[in-house]
C-alpha cells in the first residue's frame, strides 16, 4: 500500500451504501466516493464525496474509474437495481477492477405469513385481486403500472412524488424509511389495507410492514428479486470491511 489513501467507488442509493461509505470514510486507508443515480432529488447526507448521474452505461463508467483512479468498487445498490449492477461487473471487467457486492438476504416467510409470490412488477399487477385496497410499497419508479388497476383502491407510498399526477383511486403517502412495525400496523388499520406489494427488498428498515401484515393476517404480494451475476457478496457493513480488506491484501 502506498500513502495515498485507496480509491474506493460505492455504488449507492440504499441504506447499506451510506452506511458502508461513513465507516470507510472513518479508515485512512481508504478515500470512499460514492456515486448515486440522481433519481431522489434530496439524498440524506453521505460522508466522503458524492457524485450524482448515470456514467453512460458500462463503458462511461469504466472511464470514470479509470479517470478518478479506482482501485476497487463495491455495488451497494438495492437489490432491484440490475442495470447497474450489470454495468457494474462489466466495467470490473473492461478495467480489471475488482468488484464486490453489499446485498442484504431476501427475507424469507415466517411462520402466520401470507405471501404470493410474484415473478416480477407485471405479475404483482395481475396478483392483486378486484376491489382491493392495497398497500403499494415498491417506490416511485415504477408504481404508475399499478395505476392502470381502476377496480382497486391504493395507497402508494414513495419517498417523492411521481412526476405525473396520479389517479383519483390513488392516495400517494410522501415519506423515507425505515417504518417501524407498530407505525405500520397502525397505518394499514387505518387506511383499511386489505392486501401489500411489496418487493423482497431485504433488511430490517422496511421489514415492519411484513410484520404487520402477518400480525393483521393480511396477505403480501411478494415480487421476487431480479438475477444479478455472480460475485463475492457481503450481507452487511461489517462483513464488507474484512472483504474489502481482504481484497486489497
Ligand atoms: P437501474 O435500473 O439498475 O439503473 C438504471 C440506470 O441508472 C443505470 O444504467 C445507470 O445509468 C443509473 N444508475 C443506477 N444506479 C446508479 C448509481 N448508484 N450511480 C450512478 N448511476 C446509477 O437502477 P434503478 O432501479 O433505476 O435504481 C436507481 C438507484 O436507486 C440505484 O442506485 C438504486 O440503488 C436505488 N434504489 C433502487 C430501488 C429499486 O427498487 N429499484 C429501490 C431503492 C433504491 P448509466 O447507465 O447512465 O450509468
Amino acid at each position: 500500500m502506498g500513502n495515498n489513501p485507496i480509491r474506493i467507488l460505492i455504488l449507492g442509493g440504499t441504506g447499506d451504501a451510506r452506511s458502508l461509505a461513513e465507516h470507510i470514510n472513518c479508515d485512512a486507508r481508504y478515500d470512499p466516493i460514492t456515486s448515486l443515480a440522481g433519481t431522489t432529488r434530496t439524498p440524506g447526507a453521505i460522508a466522503g464525496t458524492v457524485r450524482i448521474g448515470g456514467f453512460g452505461g458500462a463503458d462511461g463508467l469504466a472511464d470514470f474509474i479509470r479517470n478518478e483512479n479506482i482501485t476497487l468498487m463495491v455495488d451497494a445498490t438495492h437489490p432491484f437495481a440490475a442495470q447497474i449492477s450489470s454495468n457494474a461487473v462489466q466495467a470490473g471487467s473492461l478495467t480489471g477492477v475488482p468488484c464486490l457486492r453489499l446485498e442484504r438476504p431476501p427475507w424469507t416467510p415466517l411462520h402466520g405469513d401470507n405471501w404470493i409470490h410474484a415473478g416480477d412488477i407485471n405479475e404483482a399487477v395481475h396478483a392483486i385481486p378486484a376491489n382491493a385496497c392495497v398497500f403499494l410499497t415498491i417506490g416511485r419508479k415504477e408504481a404508475a403500472k399499478f395505476f392502470v388497476r381502476g377496480d382497486i383502491r391504493m395507497v402508494a407510498r414513495m419517498i417523492e412524488a411521481p412526476d405525473r399526477p396520479v389517479p383519483d383511486h390513488v392516495d400517494l403517502l410522501l415519506a423515507r424509511p425505515p417504518f417501524a412495525f407498530v407505525a405500520e400496523k397502525v397505518l394499514m388499520e387505518d387506511r383499511r389495507i386489505t392486501i401489500l406489494v411489496a418487493k423482497n427488498s431485504g433488511g430490517a428498515e422496511t421489514y415492519g410492514k411484513i410484520e404487520a401484515a402477518r400480525a393483521l393476517g393480511l396477505p403480501v404480494i411478494m415480487i421476487a428479486r431480479p438475477q444479478k451475476p455472480a460475485l463475492a457478496t457481503a450481507s452487511n457493513v461489517d462483513d464488507m470491511r474484512a472483504l474489502i480488506a481482504r481484497s486489497l491484501a
